[in-house]
């Protein structure tokens, strides 16, 4: 899924888990701006727009707090990155990091499941970052 901004939602929600790895309670504008090179008001729509979504309350001047179901989707969202990433890494390629990111946007369930199945023991991605665990 896009954005209205043409970003791919699951870019944005890797981009609030990195907020959230950074223990920040509130992702805000200013952190998005820098990590997707956007203008903070474009960040700040983005951000009004996963609230719409139904991922988080948006407080004006401060940011998106997120609740569950934002959380869970961002955590998502940067497991099946890292799982996608382990996969092409055994086929050897190189750019695991890119190639991931084209192919996260069409990886369908059954997919998932199967890296799932082969990779959901692992408790790094290629890179050496954590893959994190998805929780009930
Ligand atoms: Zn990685």
């Amino acid at each position: 899924m896009r954005t209205k901004f043409g970003l791919r939602t699951e870019v944005l929600l890797r981009t609030v888990y990195s907020a959230i790895e950074n223990d920040l309670l509130v992702v805000g504008p200013s952190f998005v701006a820098h990590s997707l090179n956007v203008s903070k008001s474009t960040a700040q729509k983005m951000l009004v727009e996963l609230s719409e979504m139904g991922y988080g309350v948006y407080v004006p001047k401060k940011g998106l707090v997120l609740n569950d179901a934002g959380r869970r989707e961002a955590v998502k969202a940067v497991r099946n990155h890292r799982l996608i990433e382990c996969m092409l890494d055994e086929v050897g390629v190189r750019e695991v990091c890119n190639e991931a990111e084209k192919i996260e946007m069409v990886a369908g369930e059954e997919l998932m499941r199967a890296l799932e199945e082969k990779y959901g023991d692992r408790k790094r991605c290629p890179c050496g970052k954590r893959i994190p665990e998805v929780t009930p």
